[in-house]
């Protein structure tokens, strides 16, 4: 089974995920953008059972357009975000991609918040859109 590992930008807070994702997602949502600096959010969603988390991490929880909490888990030491979730799906964790570093992780599968999206992001082939 693959084993993948992500962290921080600076090392200190890191997990491990076993085994391929359930969903890939890229999200072009306003408070995405502002949470990675960057244009669109990708995330890989893994059962919470397949991850290993280690490091110290501070939380900050956002409430969602439909009113759901959402918690991110930060590093102190540099800011950068390693996981996120839902209460609502409490065995699901969300991982940016980005914390990877990897070129070769799996391609988004589906594409959300698009009335949000940048217009010169080019999406792949075949990825679901969802308006
Ligand atoms: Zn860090
Ligand atoms: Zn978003």
């Amino acid at each position: 089974m693959v084993t993948r590992h992500a962290s921080c930008t600076c090392g200190q807070l890191r997990l491990v995920a076993e085994g391929e994702p359930i969903r890939v997602s890229v999200c072009h949502c306003r408070a995405c953008q502002r949470r990675t600096g960057s244009a669109f959010g990708l995330q890989a969603r893994f059962a919470r059972q397949r991850i290993d988390i280690a490091g110290k991490s501070r939380q900050y929880v956002r409430i969602s357009d439909d009113g759901e909490p959402r918690t991110f888990h930060f590093c102190p030491n540099c800011g950068a975000t390693v996981y996120h979730g839902a209460d609502s799906a409490p065995d699901v964790v969300a991982v940016p991609v980005g914390a990877f570093a990897d070129p070769d992780f799996p391609a988004p599968s589906v594409s959300v918040w698009e009335s949000r999206r940048h217009a010169w992001v080019t999406l792949p082939a075949g990825i679901e859109h969802v308006p």
